[in-house]
C-alpha cells in the first residue's frame, strides 16, 4: 500500500484516484476548487468519441478506441445518463470529399465501424442535413461527464481515499524515496504532506505544475477557448444527433459540430480561439500572466505566423453571431441567428511546441516518483479510464525503480 497524492480532480485525476484507492493504496486528490470537474471536463461537449479521427498506434487511438467502450459500459454500470447515438461527418462539397475517404480509412485502421453513405442515407438520419456524401459512425455516444466524476469521487472515498477540495497544490519536491508536496488548504495556510509518488493531473495548469517541481516540461499550455451556443427550443428538431464537418487536418480541433446533450438540447460549437486567462471563459477574462506566459512562448508566434488567416476567421466568428450561424447552417442550411442562443464556454488545455506544433497525442512525463499528465487535449474524457489505467503503469515502473 502506497501513500499516493493526486493533483486535479478532473476526470483524468479521479478516474486515476478511483484505480488506486480501489486497488489499496491511500490516496490524497488535491483540488484546488469547491467541486469536482469544474473546468475541461464540466465544459466540454459530453461526446464518447468512437476513434475516428487519430494515428492509427497513437495513444489517443489505442486509449480513446478502448476508452469509448469502457466509458460506456461504466455509465451504463453506474447509472449515468448516456446514450450511444452514433454520429455523421458531413462532406458539404466535392473538395471535402477526399478528406472524408482518409477519414474513413483512418477510422477502419483504428477498428472503428465506419459507413460511407450517400446524402438520401444520410437524411434518413438527419432529415435536415446538407451533404454530398456522409460518414456514419454507429459507436459515437453522448454521456454526463460530470455526473461520471461524481461516481469516481464516491468510489475514491468509499476506497477509503480522501479528495480535499479549495487545496492548492503549489510545488513538490523529491525527498529519499518519496516526494514532499507542498499545499494551500483552504483557509490558505502552506502545509506539507509526505508521498510515496505524486500524480499530476493539472489540465490548464500541467506544465506551470510540472515547474513548480522542477521538471521542464517539453511543451508550453497554450488555453483555447471553445464557445458554444444551443439551439433555441423551436430549433432543436432540426437535429437528432451529431452532426460533424470534415476536420480540417492541419488543426487538432474538430469544427463547430452540432451536438444532442445527455439533457436534453442541443449544443452547437466549439470554435477556437486563444483565450486571455487559463480559465478564462469569456473575452472579457484576462490575465495578464497567462497572456505574457503564453505571448513569450516563441511557438504561439510560429503557430500564429503559419495561421494567421483561419486564426482571423475563429476570432471573427466569436465575436459575430451571424458568422457562428452561417458555419451551422454549412451543415444544416435551416438554421439562422435566431435559432441560436449563447451557451457557457469551455476551455482546452493544448500542449505548444517551441517550434509551433501543437502535441498531437497524449503526453505523459515520468521522471523519479512523479507522474505528469502534460497534454490530455479530446478525447481524454472519453480515454480517461484508460488513461488511469496507463498511469498505473508508469506509476508501479516509478515505485518499482
Ligand atoms: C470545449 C471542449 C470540448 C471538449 N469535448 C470533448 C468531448 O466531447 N469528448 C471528449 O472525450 N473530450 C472532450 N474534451 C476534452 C476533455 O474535456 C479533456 O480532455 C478532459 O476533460 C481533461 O481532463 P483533465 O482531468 O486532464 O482536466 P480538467 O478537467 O481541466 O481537470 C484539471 C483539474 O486540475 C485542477 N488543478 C489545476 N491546477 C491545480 C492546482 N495547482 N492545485 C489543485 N488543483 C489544480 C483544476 O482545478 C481542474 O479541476 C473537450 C474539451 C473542451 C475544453
Amino acid at each position: 500500500m502506497a501513500r499516493i497524492v493526486v493533483v486535479g480532480a478532473g476526470i483524468i485525476g479521479l478516474a486515476t484516484a478511483a484505480r488506486l484507492a480501489t486497488r489499496g493504496d491511500d490516496v490524497v486528490v488535491l483540488e484546488k476548487e469547491t467541486e469536482v470537474a469544474e473546468h475541461q471536463t464540466g465544459r466540454n461537449s459530453g461526446v464518447i468519441h468512437s476513434g475516428l479521427y487519430y494515428v492509427p498506434g497513437s495513444l489517443k487511438a489505442r486509449l480513446g478506441t478502448a476508452g469509448a467502450a469502457s466509458m460506456t459500459a461504466f455509465a451504463h454500470e453506474h447509472g449515468v445518463a448516456v446514450e450511444t447515438c452514433g454520429k455523421l461527418v458531413v462532406a458539404v462539397d466535392d473538395d471535402e470529399v477526399a478528406r472524408l475517404d482518409v477519414l474513413a480509412e483512418r477510422g477502419r485502421a483504428n477498428g472503428v465501424p465506419v459507413h460511407r453513405i450517400g446524402p438520401d442515407e444520410a437524411r434518413e438520419h438527419e432529415p435536415h442535413v446538407a451533404c454530398v456524401a456522409a460518414l456514419r459512425v454507429e459507436s459515437t455516444g453522448i454521456v454526463d461527464y460530470r455526473g461520471v466524476c461524481r461516481v469516481l469521487a464516491a468510489q475514491v472515498t468509499d476506497a477509503g481515499g480522501e479528495i480535499r477540495l479549495g487545496t492548492t497544490f503549489v510545488g513538490a519536491r523529491t525527498d529519499g524515496d518519496g516526494v514532499r508536496v507542498r499545499l494551500l488548504d483552504p483557509s490558505g495556510d502552506g502545509t506539507e504532506l509526505r508521498a510515496d509518488a505524486l500524480v499530476v493531473c493539472a489540465g490548464l495548469y500541467a506544465d506551470r505544475a510540472a515547474r513548480t517541481c522542477g521538471i521542464q516540461p517539453a511543451a508550453r499550455i497554450v488555453p483555447f477557448r471553445g464557445e458554444y451556443f444551443e439551439l433555441a427550443p423551436h430549433a432543436a428538431r432540426l437535429v437528432r444527433g451529431l452532426i460533424y464537418p470534415v476536420p480540417d487536418p492541419r488543426f487538432p480541433f474538430l469544427g463547430v459540430h452540432l451536438t444532442k446533450m445527455v439533457g436534453g438540447g442541443v449544443h452547437a460549437g466549439p470554435n477556437a480561439v486563444l483565450a486571455l486567462a487559463r480559465e478564462g471563459y469569456r473575452w472579457r477574462d484576462v490575465s495578464p500572466a497567462d497572456v505574457a506566459d503564453a505571448l513569450t512562448w516563441p511557438g504561439l508566434w510560429r503557430l500564429g505566423a503559419r495561421n494567421w488567416a483561419p486564426g482571423a476567421r475563429e476570432v471573427a466568428r466569436s465575436l459575430s453571431t451571424s458568422l457562428f450561424a452561417a458555419s451551422l447552417a454549412r451543415l444544416v442550411p435551416g438554421i439562422g441567428k435566431a435559432d441560436i442562443v449563447p451557451a457557457p464556454a469551455g476551455v482546452r488545455a493544448q500542449a505548444l511546441q517551441r517550434d509551433g506544433s501543437m502535441v498531437d497525442d497524449f503526453l505523459v512525463q515520468t521522471v523519479g516518483r512523479q507522474v505528469h499528465v502534460l497534454n490530455a487535449p479530446s478525447p481524454a474524457a472519453t480515454a480517461s479510464l484508460e488513461i488511469a489505467k496507463h498511469l498505473e503503469r508508469e506509476l508501479d515502473g516509478a515505485l518499482a525503480a
